[in-house]
């Protein structure tokens, strides 16, 4: 019916690392599956957007998966040392993780917006509703992709994908493909199509390359600029743009091969292919955006959130915590957006939604 609704403490949107994450330390400090708190994913199975990355993304050559809370991932893959494939090995991780924690994970529930009801919060789903006094959101980027919208976009006759839909480099075989963005997905999924079919690099700026030699300092230094970032109310940035590429073994290969002679951006999109400001024009049958995501919190709309920098003004010590009503924390949102970083938020967001609303001492 629908007035009815389900009443708990605390509700958490999202069962990828960050929720899960966030829900451990809400277990961990006391507050009761169930009745203090739920879980909602709009998923079938265990694993966030970790589940639709694609086959060639193996445990390799992703940039590392960090361990949630109170049980490894090396312990979790005991009984499954086969997988490689992240979009295997990950949900089969999470999936062992909130088995072995009785997670109170509720599937397929997708929040669908969220109002304020006296002092407590109602939450529309396309299922059951649900009222709740504090929202932990931990929806991810994942399905929001972002595609700059150019000029001619409707005349293109060949295919626009994004990273999002992309599954194997067969599928281009003998298709020339115009790979736009200047992150990790778009080097990694060129160097995967230039070695079935030709391809065009496009990116917007020129390539921040930087020495293979990952060091940690060079990690904090990226995570502090984000988290400034959104405590000023800015948009989240990603890691990468402020990381910059680091120059692999792999990527080294590439540039010496001529596969990463990248052009600047093309202004306007044609049937055939696309155009640049000069008049350049070149032919393609796959424009393939790898431009990114967006923060998925449209759900969130109607509470007002975002200020006028365009971002939500984050406090709190992992900056999760939304200054304008702390009953509120996005969680994976800005400098949380990684798994070593969701993984120590989770602590945080627990801590203080706690305290805010007063349901324990911790
Ligand atoms: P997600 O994993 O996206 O989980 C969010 C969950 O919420 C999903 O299950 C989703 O279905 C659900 N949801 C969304 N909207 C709703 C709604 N309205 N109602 C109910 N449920 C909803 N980080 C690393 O540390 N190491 C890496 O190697 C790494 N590789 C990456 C590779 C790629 C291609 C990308 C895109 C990112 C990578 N990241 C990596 C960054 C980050 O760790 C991942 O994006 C991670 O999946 C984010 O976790 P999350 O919990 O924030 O979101």
């Amino acid at each position: 019916k629908k007035n009815t609704f389900y009443k708990v403490d605390i509700v958490v949107i999202g069962a990828g690392q960050a929720g899960l994450s966030a829900a451990y330390y809400l277990q961990k400090f006391g507050i009761e599956a169930g009745k203090g708190f739920v879980v909602l994913d709009d998923e079938n199975g265990a694993g966030g957007a970790w589940q639709h990355r694609w086959d060639s993304l193996t445990l390799e050559n992703v940039n590392g998966i960090n361990d949630l809370p109170g049980l490894s991932f090396e312990e979790a893959m005991k009984e499954n040392p086969e997988a490689i494939r992240a979009n295997q090995a990950v949900p089969a991780y999470y999936s062992k993780y909130e088995k072995t924690f009785h997670l109170p994970i509720i599937r397929t529930v997708k929040v669908l917006n969220i109002k304020e009801q006296k002092d407590r919060f109602l939450i529309e789903t396309n299922g059951v509703q649900f009222s709740a006094r504090g929202i932990v959101n931990a929806t991810g980027t994942w399905k929001t992709p972002n595609i700059p919208h150019l000029p001619g976009s409707e005349s293109f006759k060949g295919l626009q994908l994004h990273t999002k839909t992309y599954k194997k480099a067969e599928d281009f075989r003998g298709k020339h493909v115009i790979v736009v963005g200047a992150g990790i997905s778009a080097v990694q999924l060129l160097g995967e199509l230039s070695k079935v079919t030709t391809t065009t690099w496009v990116t917007r700026r020129p390539p921040d390359f930087r020495p293979y030699e990952f060091n940690p300092e060079h990690g904090r230094e990226a995570v502090a600029m984000v988290d400034e970032r959104v405590r000023l109310g800015l948009p989240p940035k990603s890691v990468v743009s402020v990381t910059g590429l680091p120059i692999t073994p792999a990527i080294e290969e590439m540039l010496n091969n001529g596969i990463m002679d990248r052009l600047p951006m093309f202004t306007e999109i044609t049937a055939n292919g696309v155009r640049w400001e000069d008049g350049q024009e070149m032919k393609a049958d796959v424009i393939f955006w790898n431009t990114g995501f967006k923060q998925n919190i449209d759900h969130l709309k109607e509470l007002n959130l975002v200020s006028e920098k365009g971002g939500v003004v984050m406090a709190g010590k992992a900056a999760t915590q939304v200054q304008k009503d702390p009953r509120i924390h996005l969680t994976g949102y800005g400098p949380s957006a990684s798994t070593i970083g969701a993984n120590r938020a989770g602590r945080a967001v627990a801590r203080e939604i706690i305290a805010t609303l007063e349901l324990k001492k911790v």
